[in-house]
């Protein structure tokens, strides 16, 4: 069958430098020495293969012993990570993506600065998780009709958002946000523009091809956002991690397929699945 992909998918600059840092850190210490405080990033293969490696993902802070290495993963951790592994006298290896980074020192100035601070996220996510902790009651809210039980009225707010969401669902949020009543309100932009470039993509492969399919971890937000740009272009979109999840039914009656992935997608997952969709034929 006839495949285009996405001009831009796949990893990220930092999800690369985090199974990089990763793979790094195992190599240099002993086996079993090096536990990371939930998986690396949110792609089932790729954390097996560090598991593999002798890197431990399961890490719960408070059962490790002093001289074991902590390697904080790419969605970040918040202070009080740090404060205990220093406490309890663990090595810490930093793999924090530079984006979130920034969205934990931007939350940690707008409280300085005296605004009450509201994250647009997924309370759920780690990186969320992670970045409320650089402010004390940092609102996170993801969804309109929640905006009236949570959001202070006549404040100062200053608003953040997960870096992988998307524009459009920001700006909506933030369009509800301003129509209600504040004393000021001030903005920073914390998307991640990798994640912006991917949806962007995405959305213009939807007018060449009539059934997509978006490769990478289930729990991935990013992917999943990829998904959802897709379905409400109104194109079959199918979310898959690899190639043993595809069923021909998927593909029949279609003549061109799309294939994009998630920023914590590996190539070979990619070029796997493009390379065995181009040998099928799909049922009329
Ligand atoms: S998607 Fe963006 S914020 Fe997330 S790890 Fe990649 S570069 Fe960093």
């Amino acid at each position: 069958m006839e495949v285009r992909l996405a001009r831009k998918r796949g990893f990220c600059f930092g999800v690369e430098d985090a199974i990089e840092l990763a793979q790094r850190t195992v190599q240099m210490n002993e086996p079993g020495k090096v536990v990371a405080l939930g998986p690396v990033i949110h792609n089932a293969q790729v954390v097996e293969n560090l598991e593999q490696a002798g890197l431990n993902q399961s890490g719960d802070l408070e059962a490790l012993r002093a001289g074991t290495t902590v390697l904080i993963r790419s969605h970040g951790a918040d202070p009080e990570t740090y404060v205990r592994a220093a406490e309890k006298e663990l090595g810490i290896v930093d793999a924090t993506c530079v984006l979130v980074k920034r969205a934990q020192t931007v939350v940690k100035q707008l409280h300085e600065e005296g605004y009450r601070v509201i994250m647009i996220g997924d309370a759920n996510h780690p990186e969320v998780k992670g970045v409320i902790g650089y402010a004390p009651d940092v609102i996170v809210v993801d969804r309109e009709e929640d905006l009236d039980a949570v959001l202070p009225k006549r404040e100062r707010l200053g608003i953040v958002a997960q870096t992988t969401h998307a524009p459009e669902h920001v700006a909506e949020m933030i369009g509800a946000i301003a129509s209600r009543p504040f004393r000021e309100l001030k903005i920073v932009n914390t998307l991640c523009l990798e994640v912006v470039r991917r949806q962007e993509a995405v959305a213009e492969l939807c007018d060449e091809v009539d059934v997509m399919f978006v490769l990478g971890g289930l729990h991935s937000a990013n992917t999943r956002e990829l998904a959802r740009i897709s379905a409400e272009a109104g194109m079959p979109t199918y979310h898959l991690e690899t190639w043993a999840q595809f069923e021909p039914r998927m593909i029949a009656g279609h003549r061109v397929a799309g294939v994009t992935a998630g920023a914590s997608t590996p190539d070979y997952i990619i070029d796997e699945f493009v390379e065995n969709l181009r040998a099928v034929e799909p049922a009329a």
